[in-house]
């Protein structure tokens, strides 16, 4: 089904940021209106659901979490950046592995079982996507999505 992404994320953020408020975190979202992608609404709540999970799971409480669309040529990106711990360099290509966990010990957060990231990437292939993790130990991580624009 083509969906209005940018309408979706402010629908979609009109509840969860109240959710990330009641937790502390603050949201910046900019979006790009003319951003048309044919997806599952269901299953991009999902993926948005544990892509934010984390963001606020492995941050410290009272960031910002900021949330960008844009086009670019046929894609349309989606980036979720968060400032918080980050993730080392040598866990990066693990991280969207079933169970793959960072030392636990680092995070303030240790309930998690390490499908959340599995499930997303499953998800967005499933919707012909990508997902790409750019991450620095530390500073914070920001995941990529990217979509093939509907123009
Ligand atoms: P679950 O999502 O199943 O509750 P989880 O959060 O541990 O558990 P994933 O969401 O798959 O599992 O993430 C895997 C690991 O990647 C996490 O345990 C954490 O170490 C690291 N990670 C994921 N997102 C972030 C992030 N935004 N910042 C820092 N580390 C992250
Ligand atoms: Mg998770």
């Amino acid at each position: 089904v083509p969906i209005a992404f940018a309408q979706f994320l402010e629908d979609f953020f009109e509840q969860y940021s109240l959710k990330m408020k009641e937790r502390g975190f603050s949201l910046s979202l900019t979006v790009d209106p003319d951003s048309i992608i044919i997806a599952d609404e269901s299953q991009l709540k999902q993926i948005l659901n544990n892509v934010l999970d984390n963001a606020m799971n492995y941050s410290p409480v009272g960031g910002v979490i900021r949330v960008q669309l844009t086009n670019e040529r046929e894609q349309v990106i989606l980036k979720i950046t968060d400032s918080g711990i980050g993730i080392p360099k040598e866990d990066i290509p693990h991280v969207m592995d079933r169970f793959y966990r960072v030392n636990k010990a680092r995070s303030r957060f240790d309930g998690g079982t390490g499908l959340g990231l599995a499930i997303v990437k499953q998800m967005v292939v499933l919707q012909k996507g990508t997902v790409t993790i750019e991450s620095e130990a530390g500073k914070g991580t920001t995941v990529r999505l990217s979509f093939p624009s509907v123009s």
